[in-house]
């Protein structure tokens, strides 16, 4: 399917939805939603609205679908932007495009829009401004957590202005990867309800994909609300010792308890689910690390559905300063010698080494000297 026709679908994606469902809790178009109504709006208004912002409306004012007083009253009422976020900096290479926004309390999230030579497109979101995990790998662990993102916050990256430069419609999909761990916020659900439901983001669940370094409690929750999105465990070490090291998430929710889960959820859904493995030079590496990973794939409950996705250490601000990244043919033979051993297994496609590949690098360097953005 050409752009174009793309571009068409999604917006005929609202259009064809006649009534909305009512907005969740917690978010802008709830309350705008609930205010329509305390004015006594028609009800063909809400839905003029969503439709309006989906055509890529960031100020009331814009909305020109809604008669003048109206918009006036909305932006009395809410504020001129709809949309809850800024860009501050960006970082452009061949095929990806990087986002710092800042958001209303101040602050700052990074998004990545990757496009494919075959027209794809693929939009990987924060959840969290930081995050309180520690993971001795990541860029985002050494910030700290700073806050949740909002579930309007969480949309907003996807449905942005800001990407209209770069594509003509909605990113094809929708991946949780970047700055924070999406299952610690419970915000996340507001998101994805607000994303798969159809005249609001209308996104099949199956084009989203969310990432976890193993959150057991709301894992288990989004095998049970959302069981057709797909699901990226990090594993990172087959060892527990090592891998508390690596995920100190480990002390809380062990891997034995989030394949338990995945476990069950492949076996209900017949969905196939992807573990990372984040590979570092000398530290996870070795032939004992390899055959461990590989028992540990092929004692599954169904061991054809599970995907190890292998992706090479990229240097992260931040992050342990001993981690070193492996030559790529190492990355190359991992994934060869998991094959050989009948575990399904691929390297991971990395765009956009050039521009800080690792979630809250830009973040990271933004608070050294800030670019401002159009
Ligand atoms: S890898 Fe994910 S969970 Fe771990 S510190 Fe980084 S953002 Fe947090």
């Amino acid at each position: 399917m050409g752009p174009a026709s793309r571009s068409k679908t999604a917006r005929h994606r609202s259009s064809l939805v006649n009534v909305l469902a009512h907005p969740p809790p917690g978010t802008i178009l709830r309350e705008i939603h609930q205010y329509l109504g305390h004015i006594g709006a028609p009800h063909y208004r809400y839905r003029q609205l969503v439709l309006s912002l989906q055509q890529r409306g960031t100020a009331f004012e814009d909305l020109r679908e809604l008669p003048e007083p109206l918009r006036q009253a909305l932006a009395a009422r809410f504020g001129p932007n709809v949309a809850p976020l800024t860009p501050v900096a960006v970082e452009e290479a061949e095929q990806v495009e990087k986002v710092l926004f800042e958001t209303r309390s101040g602050a700052r999230v990074e998004t990545v829009l990757s496009r494919y030579r075959a027209g794809w497109s693929s939009i990987c979101v924060s959840s969290q401004a930081g995050c309180g995990l520690a993971c001795t790998f990541c860029a985002t662990g050494a910030i700290g957590l700073v806050q949740n993102l909002t579930a309007d916050e969480i949309c907003a990256q996807v449905v942005h202005p800001r990407w209209q430069k770069v594509i003509p419609t909605f990113a094809d999909s929708i991946a949780f990867m970047g700055m924070g761990e999406a299952l610690a916020n419970p915000h996340t659900f507001t998101a994805l309800d607000l994303l798969t439901t159809p005249g609001y983001g209308g996104f099949s669940p199956r084009r989203i994909t969310v990432s976890t370094v193993g959150f057991a409690p709301n894992l288990r929750r989004l095998a049970k609300e959302h069981p057709q999105v797909t699901i990226t465990l990090s594993v990172h070490s087959p060892f527990a010792e090592q891998r508390a090291e690596l995920i100190p998430l480990e002390r809380r929710f062990p891997l034995s308890e989030n394949l338990a889960i995945l476990d069950e959820h492949v076996v209900s859904t017949r969905r196939k689910v992807y573990l990372a493995y984040l590979l570092i030079e000398g530290v996870n590496d070795s032939a004992d690390h390899l055959e461990e990973l590989a028992q540990l794939v092929k004692s599954r409950s169904r061991p054809e559905l599970f995907h190890v996705s292998v992706i090479r250490y990229n240097a992260a601000s931040g992050a342990d300063p001993s981690y070193r990244t492996p030559p790529s043919h190492r990355v190359s033979e991992f994934v060869a010698e998991l094959d050989a051993r009948g575990v399904h297994a691929t390297r991971r496609q990395q765009f956009g080494s050039s521009i800080s590949a690792a979630c809250g690098q830009l973040h990271a360097r933004s608070l050294l000297r800030p670019r401002r953005s159009s």
